[in-house]
């Protein structure tokens, strides 16, 4: 068995699964780092618009100053855009990014482990599905983790490094080493529902909403009390519209089932924003109002 640096030394390619928000973010990071990244998403249209979305980033580092003009036409040349799962072949490093759906992933799992070299790793970037029961999917559990980027992916350090139940020591150690070559901050955690960042961030901002529907006070009055007095630079009504309303309580509905304690139940209100199509900054609407 490889050791770590053996594994991140063997990486001369990587095939990231999933061109969506968080797809084009890791495949930039990649590529800015030096390694040829094969994005693969079915759709063409996303691949387009990841391109562009890449493409402006880069743009805005140059304009700051923190890359060259040379050096982001560099990265944006090491990265392809394929349709077909198969672009991954040989691949030593595979990361999935697809929706947040168990079938889903299961599906292109299966066909990212059918891909990616014999001893190559694949990583997740799941934000509450079972890092363990992912690799279950695979015939290589041991080659299995987590790897939890933050969005924007370009900008936030941390990547949350998620053992599963057998991933081998060597591989995690690599996906710490890796990190820290993209320029990130790896943290590691164990298997367990919403890893380190939702299982705090989850119930903070459902506690936020509870006080809102209770009547405790505004939505201004929530959000700046836990910026001036947490130091927190977003308020948790204005930082759950910017995730998404429906990921929030996603988040939250993983945290009851799984680890069956009432005290993760989701806030009433906040089930009937969702169900009501109030989900924050991407619908125009959540607690604050973006038309
Ligand atoms: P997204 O919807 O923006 O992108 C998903 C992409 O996957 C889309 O481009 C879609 O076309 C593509 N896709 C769908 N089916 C596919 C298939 N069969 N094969 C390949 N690609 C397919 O989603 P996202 O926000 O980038 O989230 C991706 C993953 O990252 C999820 O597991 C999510 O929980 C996790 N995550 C998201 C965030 C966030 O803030 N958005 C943060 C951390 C982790």
């Amino acid at each position: 068995m490889k050791d770590s640096e053996a594994i991140v030394e063997s990486i001369d390619r990587v095939a990231v699964v999933g061109a969506g928000t968080m797809g084009n973010g890791i495949a930039q990071v990649f590529a800015q780092s030096g390694y040829p990244v094969t994005v693969i998403d079915p759709f063409e249209e996303a691949l387009q618009k990841a391109r562009g979305t890449i493409e402006t980033n880069l743009g805005r580092f140059v304009k700051k100053e923190k890359i060259t003009s040379d050096e982001a036409q560099a990265a944006l040349g090491r990265i392809a855009f394929e349709t077909d799962i198969k672009a991954a072949d040989g691949v030593q490093w595979g990361i999935e990014a697809v929706p947040e759906s168990e079938e889903l992933k299961k599906e292109v799992l299966q066909r990212l482990d059918a891909a990616v070299a014999d001893g190559g790793v694949i990583a997740s970037n799941t934000s509450s599905i079972s890092i363990t029961r992912l690799a279950a999917f695979t015939g290589r559990p041991e080659n299995f983790v987590g790897m939890h980027f933050f969005n924007p992916v370009p900008m936030m350090k941390l990547v949350e490094v998620i053992r599963g139940h057998k991933t081998s020591d060597a591989v995690l150690e690599a996906t710490c080493e890796l990190s820290k070559k993209l320029g990130k901050s790896p943290v590691e955690a164990n298997d367990f529902p919403g890893f380190i960042a939702n299982r705090i961030l989850g119930p903070m901002l459902n506690e936020a909403i509870f006080c809102l529907m209770e009547g405790v006070a505004r939505p201004e009055a929530i959000d700046e009390v836990m910026k001036l007095g947490m130091g927190h630079p977003m308020g948790p009504l204005a930082l759950a519209d910017f995730i998404g309303l429906d990921v929030c309580l996603n988040i939250l509905e993983v945290l009851h089932k799984e680890l069956g304690d009432p005290k993760y139940r989701p806030c009433p209100l906040l089930r009937k924003m969702v169900a009501a199509g109030d989900l924050g900054r991407k619908s125009g609407r959540g607690f604050y109002d973006y038309s």
